[in-house]
Protein backbone atom coordinates (compact mmCIF):
# COMPACT_ATOMS: atom_id res chain seq x y z
CA UNK A 1 0.00 0.00 0.00
CA UNK A 2 3.31 2.72 0.92
CA UNK A 3 4.20 4.65 -1.66
CA UNK A 4 8.17 2.97 -3.06
CA UNK A 5 11.04 3.55 -0.92
CA UNK A 6 12.19 5.40 -3.89
CA UNK A 7 9.44 8.00 -4.00
CA UNK A 8 10.35 11.61 -3.34
CA UNK A 9 7.20 11.36 -0.57
CA UNK A 10 9.11 8.62 1.06
CA UNK A 11 12.17 9.68 0.44
CA UNK A 12 11.59 13.07 2.14
CA UNK A 13 9.90 11.20 5.03
CA UNK A 14 13.10 8.94 5.77
CA UNK A 15 15.62 12.50 5.99
CA UNK A 16 12.75 14.54 7.98
CA UNK A 17 12.79 11.50 10.40
CA UNK A 18 16.24 11.44 10.89
CA UNK A 19 16.82 14.58 10.89
CA UNK A 20 18.74 14.52 7.72
CA UNK A 21 20.02 17.19 4.76
CA UNK A 22 21.75 15.81 1.83
CA UNK A 23 25.18 17.17 1.89
CA UNK A 24 26.37 18.72 -1.33
CA UNK A 25 30.11 18.09 -0.43
CA UNK A 26 29.89 14.40 -0.32
CA UNK A 27 27.69 14.31 -4.06
CA UNK A 28 24.39 13.39 -2.09
CA UNK A 29 21.67 13.52 -4.60
CA UNK A 30 19.42 10.76 -4.19
CA UNK A 31 17.49 8.81 -6.83
CA UNK A 32 13.68 9.32 -7.07
CA UNK A 33 13.32 7.51 -10.27
CA UNK A 34 12.51 3.53 -10.20
CA UNK A 35 12.75 3.37 -13.59
CA UNK A 36 16.07 4.43 -13.37
CA UNK A 37 17.25 2.26 -10.09
CA UNK A 38 15.63 -0.77 -12.18
CA UNK A 39 17.61 0.44 -15.54
CA UNK A 40 20.74 0.31 -13.48
CA UNK A 41 20.63 -2.69 -12.03
CA UNK A 42 19.68 -4.63 -14.85
CA UNK A 43 22.16 -3.25 -17.30
CA UNK A 44 25.13 -3.70 -14.53
CA UNK A 45 24.16 -7.28 -13.67
CA UNK A 46 22.96 -7.85 -10.37
CA UNK A 47 21.55 -11.49 -10.26
CA UNK A 48 21.22 -14.17 -7.67
CA UNK A 49 24.92 -15.10 -6.33
CA UNK A 50 26.92 -12.56 -8.03
CA UNK A 51 29.36 -10.46 -6.07
CA UNK A 52 28.33 -6.45 -6.32
CA UNK A 53 30.19 -4.01 -4.53
CA UNK A 54 28.29 -0.62 -4.12
CA UNK A 55 29.79 3.00 -3.63
CA UNK A 56 27.65 5.26 -1.82
CA UNK A 57 24.39 3.74 -0.81
CA UNK A 58 23.01 6.88 0.70
CA UNK A 59 19.72 6.29 1.61
CA UNK A 60 19.63 2.25 0.37
CA UNK A 61 17.17 2.47 -2.29
CA UNK A 62 19.95 1.45 -5.30
CA UNK A 63 21.41 -1.15 -2.86
CA UNK A 64 17.48 -2.58 -2.30
CA UNK A 65 17.13 -2.65 -6.07
CA UNK A 66 20.69 -4.63 -6.42
CA UNK A 67 19.92 -7.36 -3.48
CA UNK A 68 16.86 -7.96 -3.90
CA UNK A 69 17.38 -9.48 -7.44
CA UNK A 70 19.81 -12.05 -5.25
CA UNK A 71 23.19 -10.65 -5.36
CA UNK A 72 25.59 -10.50 -2.90
CA UNK A 73 26.17 -6.40 -2.00
CA UNK A 74 28.85 -4.79 -0.16
CA UNK A 75 28.45 -1.02 -0.06
CA UNK A 76 30.84 1.42 1.43
CA UNK A 77 29.25 4.32 3.01
CA UNK A 78 31.45 7.56 4.39
CA UNK A 79 28.55 9.12 5.97
CA UNK A 80 27.62 7.73 9.55
CA UNK A 81 24.70 9.72 9.64
CA UNK A 82 23.26 7.29 7.51
CA UNK A 83 23.81 4.17 9.89
CA UNK A 84 20.17 4.07 11.23
CA UNK A 85 18.38 4.74 7.75
CA UNK A 86 20.03 1.59 6.22
CA UNK A 87 19.11 0.06 9.21
CA UNK A 88 16.17 0.37 8.54
CA UNK A 89 15.61 0.49 4.70
CA UNK A 90 17.93 -2.33 4.12
CA UNK A 91 16.28 -4.59 6.71
CA UNK A 92 16.12 -7.94 6.24
CA UNK A 93 18.18 -7.92 3.18
CA UNK A 94 21.62 -9.54 2.84
CA UNK A 95 23.87 -6.67 2.66
CA UNK A 96 27.07 -5.90 3.89
CA UNK A 97 27.51 -2.26 5.13
CA UNK A 98 31.18 -1.12 4.95
CA UNK A 99 31.86 2.55 6.83
CA UNK A 100 34.51 4.28 5.93
CA UNK A 101 35.73 6.63 2.91
CA UNK A 102 35.75 4.43 -0.53
CA UNK A 103 39.58 6.01 -1.40
CA UNK A 104 40.63 3.70 1.52
CA UNK A 105 39.15 0.61 0.55
CA UNK A 106 41.87 -1.84 -0.74
CA UNK A 107 40.10 -2.92 -3.97
CA UNK A 108 42.45 -5.77 -4.83
CA UNK A 109 40.53 -7.93 -1.79
CA UNK A 110 37.28 -8.29 -4.23
CA UNK A 111 36.40 -11.37 -5.39
CA UNK A 112 36.70 -12.36 -9.00
CA UNK A 113 33.65 -11.67 -11.24
CA UNK A 114 33.04 -8.45 -9.22
CA UNK A 115 30.33 -6.20 -10.51
CA UNK A 116 30.16 -2.72 -9.52
CA UNK A 117 27.11 -0.86 -9.59
CA UNK A 118 26.76 2.47 -8.39
CA UNK A 119 25.39 6.71 -8.02
CA UNK A 120 28.70 7.38 -7.75
CA UNK A 121 29.65 10.33 -5.16
CA UNK A 122 30.66 13.20 -8.60
CA UNK A 123 33.82 14.60 -6.80
CA UNK A 124 35.81 11.57 -6.83
CA UNK A 125 34.34 9.96 -9.91
CA UNK A 126 37.70 9.70 -12.06
CA UNK A 127 39.70 8.35 -8.77
CA UNK A 128 36.98 5.62 -8.02
CA UNK A 129 37.09 4.19 -11.67
CA UNK A 130 40.85 4.34 -11.88
CA UNK A 131 40.45 2.04 -8.78
CA UNK A 132 38.07 -0.06 -10.19
CA UNK A 133 40.39 -0.41 -13.57
CA UNK A 134 43.37 -1.59 -11.45
CA UNK A 135 41.28 -4.10 -9.35
CA UNK A 136 41.44 -7.27 -10.90
CA UNK A 137 38.40 -9.34 -9.37
CA UNK A 138 35.80 -6.57 -10.81
CA UNK A 139 34.94 -7.22 -14.24
CA UNK A 140 32.20 -4.40 -14.83
CA UNK A 141 31.21 -1.26 -13.62
CA UNK A 142 28.28 0.02 -14.27
CA UNK A 143 27.79 3.87 -12.61
CA UNK A 144 26.16 6.92 -13.20
CA UNK A 145 27.88 9.83 -14.11
CA UNK A 146 27.93 13.75 -15.11
CA UNK A 147 26.72 13.44 -18.52
CA UNK A 148 30.47 15.04 -19.68
CA UNK A 149 32.08 12.26 -18.10
CA UNK A 150 29.95 10.00 -19.56
CA UNK A 151 31.08 11.67 -23.03
CA UNK A 152 34.90 11.54 -22.09
CA UNK A 153 35.08 7.78 -21.15
CA UNK A 154 33.37 6.60 -24.44
CA UNK A 155 35.66 9.59 -26.33
CA UNK A 156 37.99 7.80 -29.20
CA UNK A 157 40.84 9.57 -30.47
CA UNK A 158 40.41 12.65 -32.68
CA UNK A 159 36.49 13.24 -30.76
CA UNK A 160 35.68 16.33 -29.06
CA UNK A 161 36.02 14.72 -25.80
CA UNK A 162 39.00 12.41 -25.54
CA UNK A 163 41.13 12.90 -23.11
CA UNK A 164 43.39 10.28 -20.28
CA UNK A 165 40.20 8.94 -19.21
CA UNK A 166 39.17 7.72 -22.64
CA UNK A 167 42.74 6.60 -23.43
CA UNK A 168 42.44 4.36 -20.18
CA UNK A 169 39.10 3.17 -20.39
CA UNK A 170 40.06 2.05 -23.82
CA UNK A 171 43.59 0.38 -22.35
CA UNK A 172 41.31 -1.72 -19.57
CA UNK A 173 38.14 -2.64 -21.59
CA UNK A 174 35.26 -1.21 -23.14
CA UNK A 175 32.53 1.52 -22.60
CA UNK A 176 29.25 1.47 -23.35
CA UNK A 177 26.65 4.74 -22.91
CA UNK A 178 23.27 2.85 -21.30
CA UNK A 179 21.21 5.96 -21.17
CA UNK A 180 20.89 9.43 -19.90
CA UNK A 181 19.39 10.31 -17.09
CA UNK A 182 17.70 14.01 -16.01
CA UNK A 183 17.90 15.97 -13.25
CA UNK A 184 14.79 15.47 -12.05
CA UNK A 185 15.49 11.70 -11.56
CA UNK A 186 17.53 13.08 -8.08
CA UNK A 187 16.40 14.57 -4.73
CA UNK A 188 18.23 17.30 -4.86
CA UNK A 189 18.50 17.60 -8.69
CA UNK A 190 22.10 18.16 -9.60
CA UNK A 191 23.41 20.88 -11.73
CA UNK A 192 24.11 18.66 -14.21
CA UNK A 193 22.45 16.26 -16.69
CA UNK A 194 24.13 12.67 -15.69
CA UNK A 195 24.83 9.28 -17.92
CA UNK A 196 24.33 5.47 -17.12
CA UNK A 197 27.86 4.21 -18.49
CA UNK A 198 29.02 0.87 -18.29
CA UNK A 199 32.67 -0.10 -18.32
CA UNK A 200 33.21 -3.60 -19.05
CA UNK A 201 37.14 -4.94 -18.49
CA UNK A 202 38.96 -7.23 -20.21
CA UNK A 203 41.04 -9.00 -17.60
CA UNK A 204 42.14 -11.26 -20.38
CA UNK A 205 44.76 -9.12 -21.60
CA UNK A 206 47.50 -7.93 -19.44
CA UNK A 207 47.00 -4.78 -17.79
CA UNK A 208 48.62 -2.08 -18.78
CA UNK A 209 51.99 -1.11 -17.65
CA UNK A 210 52.33 2.00 -15.28
CA UNK A 211 55.04 3.40 -16.82
CA UNK A 212 52.95 3.33 -20.11
CA UNK A 213 50.00 4.85 -17.89
CA UNK A 214 52.38 7.94 -16.83
CA UNK A 215 53.53 8.34 -20.20
CA UNK A 216 49.96 8.19 -21.85
CA UNK A 217 48.95 10.48 -19.03
CA UNK A 218 51.43 13.26 -19.86
CA UNK A 219 50.85 12.85 -23.53
CA UNK A 220 47.39 13.98 -23.12
CA UNK A 221 47.74 16.51 -20.31
CA UNK A 222 46.76 19.45 -22.28
CA UNK A 223 45.15 17.69 -24.85
CA UNK A 224 44.83 20.34 -27.47
CA UNK A 225 48.47 21.40 -27.31
CA UNK A 226 51.10 19.46 -29.54
CA UNK A 227 52.32 16.11 -28.46
CA UNK A 228 55.65 17.40 -29.09
CA UNK A 229 54.95 20.10 -26.04
CA UNK A 230 53.57 17.82 -24.10
CA UNK A 231 56.01 15.35 -23.74
CA UNK A 232 58.57 18.24 -24.00
CA UNK A 233 57.21 19.19 -20.32
CA UNK A 234 58.46 15.81 -18.85
CA UNK A 235 61.92 16.91 -19.69
CA UNK A 236 62.43 14.60 -22.79
CA UNK A 237 64.95 15.34 -25.14
CA UNK A 238 63.35 17.47 -28.29
CA UNK A 239 65.42 15.78 -31.06
CA UNK A 240 64.33 11.94 -29.12
CA UNK A 241 61.15 13.04 -29.38
CA UNK A 242 61.41 13.86 -32.95
CA UNK A 243 62.80 10.70 -34.06
CA UNK A 244 59.92 8.58 -32.16
CA UNK A 245 57.31 10.91 -34.21
CA UNK A 246 58.84 10.31 -37.65
CA UNK A 247 59.21 6.54 -36.65
CA UNK A 248 55.47 6.18 -36.43
CA UNK A 249 54.92 8.54 -39.02
CA UNK A 250 53.29 11.51 -36.97
CA UNK A 251 53.52 14.95 -38.02
CA UNK A 252 56.20 16.92 -35.76
CA UNK A 253 53.01 19.04 -34.73
CA UNK A 254 50.31 16.24 -34.05
CA UNK A 255 47.76 17.30 -31.60
CA UNK A 256 47.84 14.87 -28.35
CA UNK A 257 44.24 14.11 -28.53
CA UNK A 258 44.54 12.72 -32.27
CA UNK A 259 46.92 10.17 -31.63
CA UNK A 260 46.02 6.41 -31.51
CA UNK A 261 47.14 4.49 -28.18
CA UNK A 262 48.60 2.04 -30.95
CA UNK A 263 50.92 4.66 -32.23
CA UNK A 264 51.69 5.77 -28.08
CA UNK A 265 52.74 2.81 -27.79
CA UNK A 266 54.93 2.47 -30.56
CA UNK A 267 56.52 5.90 -29.77
CA UNK A 268 56.64 4.88 -25.64
CA UNK A 269 59.06 1.81 -26.87
CA UNK A 270 60.52 4.15 -29.22
CA UNK A 271 61.60 6.42 -25.99
CA UNK A 272 62.78 3.66 -23.63
CA UNK A 273 59.76 4.32 -21.54
CA UNK A 274 58.63 0.66 -21.97
CA UNK A 275 60.16 -2.48 -23.90
N1 LIG B 1 23.07 5.37 -3.91
C1 LIG B 1 22.29 6.49 -3.43
C2 LIG B 1 21.25 6.83 -4.46
O1 LIG B 1 21.44 6.45 -5.61
O2 LIG B 1 20.26 7.48 -4.12
C3 LIG B 1 23.14 7.71 -3.11
C4 LIG B 1 24.09 8.19 -4.20
S1 LIG B 1 24.83 9.75 -3.84
C5 LIG B 1 25.09 10.34 -5.51
C6 LIG B 1 26.52 9.37 -3.39
C7 LIG B 1 26.71 8.65 -2.07
O3 LIG B 1 28.11 8.44 -1.84
C8 LIG B 1 26.21 9.37 -0.83
O4 LIG B 1 25.50 8.46 -0.02
C9 LIG B 1 27.48 9.84 -0.12
O5 LIG B 1 27.35 9.95 1.28
C10 LIG B 1 28.45 8.73 -0.49
N2 LIG B 1 29.87 9.14 -0.46
C11 LIG B 1 30.39 10.34 -0.75
N3 LIG B 1 31.72 10.32 -0.66
C12 LIG B 1 32.07 9.07 -0.30
C13 LIG B 1 33.32 8.43 -0.03
N4 LIG B 1 34.47 9.09 -0.14
N5 LIG B 1 33.30 7.12 0.31
C14 LIG B 1 32.13 6.43 0.42
N6 LIG B 1 30.92 6.99 0.17
C15 LIG B 1 30.89 8.30 -0.17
Amino acid sequence: SAAPLYSPARVRDLLDRHGLKPTKSLGQNFLIDGNILRAIAEAGGAAPGVPVLEIGPGLGVLTREIASRGAQVTTLEKDERLRPVLAETLDGLDVQVVWGDALDFEYATLPQGTRVIANLPYYITGLLLSRFMRAPGIVSATVLVQKEVGQRLAARPGEENYGFLSAIAALYGSVQHVRDVPKGAFLPAPDVTSAVIRLDFDRSRAAPEPEFLAFVESALHHRRKTLRNNLRLTGMDGDAIDAALSAVNLRPDVRAEDVSLGDLRDMAVKLGVIR
